[in-house]
């Protein structure tokens, strides 16, 4: 029976109010998530590391800079290479995932102006909108917005929901990025006019491993796992993402995060003009490959073999 204040409580009819509690008993289901998450999780560790040298090797061998290739073996290196690509994602994702789940990921807070990291992050998924034939466009960018965050997490959340707009809007599409003040947000709003997001798989998208289309005939690739990771990096910024959709007239994705409120503008780290890196990596054919890579891109390279080393490099030189 309730009671209240010591005496039985009834309804309308005077009839005594029942509860009926169940409590499950979870502690096994708990002991196997968690068995589960770390099975997942140094499989993926163990994947990774190889899965890399052979995306990387592969990268190499079909860039021509090794040697030239006949046109039917470039045909399979490219089927071989794209495979390899989808396999490094995956891992990535989950990883991720885990890890921010987990609390590991460190998220390195600094001030930055909004409308900066946007333009950084249409000229990072360029390659992206190619490969679609989609055009990303800043429209309708407030310069002054700021906001406390991780510089490389919000440019994932951004490439998450930028390239899932880029793979769903028809070819020649043009998805618009825009920046507002919005209930005392930062909202930035990416809107494509794609096909929109089916009514009965709006409530799920943002679980794991979720796709509108799981059939293995479904036209684009991807995990399932891009959102379920930019609701995480969003609410470690004590922010929120969210989306309006309708079928055949496109979707807007938004993410919110805390206005950061200063009186003076934050200076911009310098990206562009480097022309030396360490390199810091303990696995060989990594160090070597990202070496080889990074050479190529006309970088010079030093490669310390330890955290250690690295450090005694940094404090040689600049
Ligand atoms: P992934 O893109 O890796 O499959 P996400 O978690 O990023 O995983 O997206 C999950 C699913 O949500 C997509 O597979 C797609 O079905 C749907 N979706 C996401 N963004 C859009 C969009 N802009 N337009 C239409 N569908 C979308």
């Amino acid at each position: 029976y309730v009671h209240e204040m010591g005496r039985v409580y009834r309804d309308e009819d005077g009839s005594p109010v029942r509860m009926l509690c169940i409590v499950h008993d979870t502690t096994e289901r708990t002991i196997l998530d968690r068995a589960k998450n770390e099975f997942v999780s140094t499989v993926s560790h163990e994947l990774r590391t190889p899965l890399t040298s052979i995306k990387g090797s592969l990268g190499l061998i079909k860039s021509g800079n090794i040697g030239e290739l006949p046109d039917k073996l470039m045909s399979m290196l490219n089927i071989a290479y794209n495979n390899s690509d989808r396999l490094v994602l995956l891992i990535n994702d989950i990883l991720d995932m885990e890890k921010i789940e987990a609390g590991k990921m460190d998220f390195n807070m600094c001030p930055m102006i909004v409308a900066s990291l946007l333009a950084e992050a249409i000229e990072a998924n360029k390659g992206y909108a190619d490969e679609h034939d989609v055009t990303f466009k800043c429209i309708d960018c407030d310069e002054d917005l700021q906001v406390n965050g991780d510089r490389d997490r919000l440019m994932q959340a951004l490439a998450n929901i930028m390239s899932n707009a880029a793979k769903f809007s028809g070819e020649g599409g043009q998805v618009e990025l825009s920046l507002k003040r919005h209930d005392g947000m930062v909202r930035i709003a990416v809107r494509d006019y794609g096909e929109g997001i089916p009514e009965a798989f709006r409530d799920t998208i943002f679980d794991k491993f979720t796709q509108a289309d799981s059939s293995d005939t479904r036209q684009s690739g991807g995990t399932g796992l891009g959102l379920s990771i930019t609701r995480l990096i969003a609410e470690r910024h004590n922010g929120n993402v969210c989306f309006d959709t309708e079928i055949g007239e496109g979707t807007t994705f938004y993410i919110d995060l805390p206005e950061l409120r200063v009186a003076t503008r934050v200076s911009q780290p310098k990206v562009k003009g480097q022309s030396r890196i360490l390199i810091c990596e303990d696995e060989n054919d990594i160090a070597t490959l990202l070496e080889m890579m990074l050479t190529e891109a006309g970088y010079s390279t030093r490669t310390a073999r330890t955290a250690a080393q690295a450090r005694q490099m940094l404090a040689q030189g600049d």
